[in-house]
């Protein structure tokens, strides 16, 4: 599968917030959103007015890096969630935030989302006892996050679950630090998303 391999902080740069996509760096005097806050680029320091549609755009980018997505990949989550009943909007969030990578970063066993993919493909998970190796995986109520009894000595694991001290965890999220699992109590709901997102902006975008 294709995938991003440049540099991240200029996403952040570019819609002018902090996405955290860099783990500890993001909470230190490093992040480049705090040391330059303009856009990346040789014109980045213009005042830049956008139109309606470049609002849409920006709204859209955001929400795919924050969760690390290329657009292909994005489109089918969003055409899903069209398909669902309710609003397609919080559909679509609702759907990102229920992936097993997503499940791994928010329980504190990754420091990014883009580290808890390649954790995730790695078979270090089990979901109800049984590896799941696909981070698009969707998880439902009740079902438990696992990780491997063999990867439990990593000391990636630790230090990412320190980390989550300063993220906090969602409250549709039961966590187990000791045993290093989570049980989803409820599926998430909107309030639960804190990132300032306006997903209305990504249905009008794809409704043209
Ligand atoms: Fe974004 Fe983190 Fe880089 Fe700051 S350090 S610009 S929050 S990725």
């Amino acid at each position: 599968m294709a995938r991003y391999t440049g540099s991240v902080c200029k996403f952040c740069r570019r819609e002018k917030l902090k996405l955290f996509l860099k783990g500890d760096r993001c909470f230190s005097e490093k992040c480049s959103v705090d040391r330059r806050p303009y856009p990346p680029g040789e014109h980045g320091q213009r005042r830049t007015k956008f139109s309606p549609y470049g609002v849409q755009l920006r709204e859209k980018q955001k929400v795919k890096r924050i969760y690390g997505f290329l657009e292909k990949q994005f489109r089918i989550t969003f055409d899903r969630a069209q398909r669902m009943r309710g609003i397609t909007g919080e559909n679509l969030l609702l759907l990102l935030e229920r992936r097993i990578d997503n499940m791994v970063y928010r329980m504190g066993l990754a420091r990014t989302r883009r580290e808890a993919r390649q954790l995730v493909r790695h078979g270090h998970f089990r979901v109800n006892n049984k590896k799941v190796t696909i981070p698009s995986f969707l998880l439902k109520v009740g079902d438990e996050v696992q990780i491997r009894e063999k990867s439990r000595k990593i000391e990636l694991f630790n230090d990412a679950l320190e980390a989550v001290e300063r993220r906090g965890v969602p409250p549709w999220i039961e966590l187990d630090r000791k045993e290093m699992k989570a049980t989803v109590s409820a599926f998430p709901v909107r309030e639960d998303i804190t990132m300032p997102i306006q997903e209305q902006m990504i249905v009008e975008l794809y409704s043209k």
